[in-house]
C-alpha cells in the first residue's frame, strides 16, 4: 500500500509542478511579499551579488516552495532543495553548503525543524560565509574552516515564531504568506485552466476558489478533480453543475474544510463543550502534534471565524456549530 500511495503522491507533485508560477510576474496575490521580494531581488541582480537571506512563513500550500523557485529564475541561479526534517546530521548541512556553487541559491524547506547542531552550523555559513569541517574524531578531531562562496538561503517555515532568534535574525528578509481571496484564487484557477487546456466557466471557477480553504494548491487539486468529473461523466465543459457534483462526489464542504479541520472543530465542539480548551489536549484529542494543529488548521480555522484563540485556550466560535450542524449549549449550561 505503501508503494501505491507514494506512487499517488508523485503523480499530484508531478501535476503541481506542472501549474507552478515560473516568474513572479506570473504569480498570483501576495502582492506586498511580491513587490518587497521584486525590490530585494532586482537591486542584488543590480549590484550583481547575491541578495540577502530570505525566510518565508505560512501555512502549506500558499506558494512558498513555488517562490523559491521564482526567486532563483529571477536570479539566474541554479537551485539547491533540501529539507530541515532531510538533514540529520551538521554533517550533512556541511556538505551540502560545501557543495553550492558561487550564486546558489539553497532552499531548506521546513527550516524550524533542523536539529540543533545544524542550525548552529547553519549561522555561521549564511552569516560569514565559512563552515567548519570536522576532520577526525574523539580528541584528535579538528575544525578546518572552509570558506564558501556567497549563496541565498530560502527557508520556509510554516511559522516564522517556530525559528529560534538566532536564525530568525540572520534573514534579511522575512515575507509572510496569507491565505488567498476567492478573487485571486479564481485568478489561480482560470490560469490553471488554461495550462490544462480545459474550459472553464467563470461562476464554476468561484464555485471552486471559493471552496478552496484559500488555497492555491487546493484551488489546483479540486480543479483536476473537477476536470475528471466533467470528462467521465459529464460533456468535457467544466461549468458550475460540474464543479458542485465533482465536489460533492469528493466530499468538499462548503468551507472546504479539511479532514483535520473537521475533526479539530468536532473535538472541540462535541468532546469540549465548545472550550476553551488547551492547545495540547485539543492536539491528542486529534491524534495529532500540537505544532500540526496550531500551523496546519487552526490559522484557516480562525480567519473564518470558526475558532477562537483566548487566553484559556480554543474556543469554538457561533459559526463552528453552525457549520457542523450542532446546537450550542445554552448559556446558562456553561461555567463560563
Ligand atoms: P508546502 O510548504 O506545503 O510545500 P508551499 O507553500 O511551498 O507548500 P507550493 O508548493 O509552492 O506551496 O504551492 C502549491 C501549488 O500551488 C503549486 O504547485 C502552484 O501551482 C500553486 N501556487 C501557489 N502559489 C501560487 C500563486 N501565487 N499563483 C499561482 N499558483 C500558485
Amino acid at each position: 500500500p505503501s508503494l501505491v500511495r507514494s506512487a499517488a503522491d508523485d503523480l499530484e507533485r508531478a501535476a503541481e509542478a506542472a501549474l507552478r508560477p515560473r516568474r513572479l510576474e506570473e504569480f498570483v496575490g501576495q502582492r506586498v511579499v511580491r513587490e518587497q521580494l521584486s525590490l530585494v531581488l532586482q537591486a542584488a541582480l543590480g549590484r550583481g551579488r547575491a541578495p540577502d537571506h530570505v525566510l518565508l512563513s505560512g501555512p502549506p500550500g500558499l506558494g512558498k516552495t513555488t517562490l523559491a523557485m521564482i526567486i532563483a529564475a529571477e536570479l539566474g541561479a541554479p537551485l539547491r532543495v533540501t529539507s530541515g526534517p532531510a538533514i540529520q546530521h551538521a554533517g550533512d548541512l556541511a556538505a551540502v553548503l560545501s557543495s553550492l556553487d558561487e550564486g546558489e541559491v539553497l532552499f531548506l524547506d521546513e527550516i524550524h525543524r533542523l536539529a540543533r547542531p545544524a542550525e548552529e552550523l547553519l549561522y555561521v555559513a549564511m552569516e560569514d560565509f565559512r563552515v567548519d569541517v570536522v576532520v577526525g574524531k574523539g580528541a584528535g578531531a579538528s575544525a578546518i574552516p572552509l570558506s564558501l562562496p556567497p549563496f541565498t538561503v530560502v527557508g520556509a517555515t510554516t511559522r516564522a515564531g517556530l525559528l529560534p532568534a538566532p536564525l530568525r535574525d540572520r534573514f534579511g528578509f522575512t515575507g509572510h504568506l496569507d491565505f488567498y481571496s476567492s478573487e485571486e484564487l479564481e485568478r489561480v484557477l482560470v490560469r490553471s485552466a488554461g495550462l490544462l487546456g480545459v474550459p472553464l466557466a467563470a461562476d464554476a471557477a468561484a464555485e471552486i476558489a471559493g471552496r478552496s480553504r484559500g488555497t492555491p494548491r487546493i484551488a489546483n487539486r479540486l480543479l483536476r478533480r473537477v476536470r475528471d468529473w466533467a470528462q467521465v461523466r459529464g460533456d468535457g465543459t467544466l461549468s458550475l453543475a460540474a464543479a458542485r457534483a465533482a465536489l460533492e462526489v469528493y466530499e468538499v464542504d462548503a468551507l472546504g474544510l479539511d479532514r483535520l479541520d473537521r475533526a479539530v472543530l468536532t473535538a472541540l465542539c462535541t468532546r469540549f463543550g465548545g472550550g476553551p480548551v488547551g492547545l495540547t489536549t485539543l492536539a491528542v484529542a486529534v491524534g495529532e502534534e500540537p505544532e500540526t494543529v496550531e500551523t496546519v488548521a487552526e490559522p484557516f480555522l480562525v480567519r473564518e471565524g470558526l475558532v477562537g484563540r483566548t487566553p484559556r485556550g480554543r474556543v469554538a466560535m457561533p459559526g463552528a456549530w453552525a457549520h457542523l450542524g450542532l446546537t450550542p449549549p445554552a448559556a446558562g449550561n456553561t461555567l463560563f
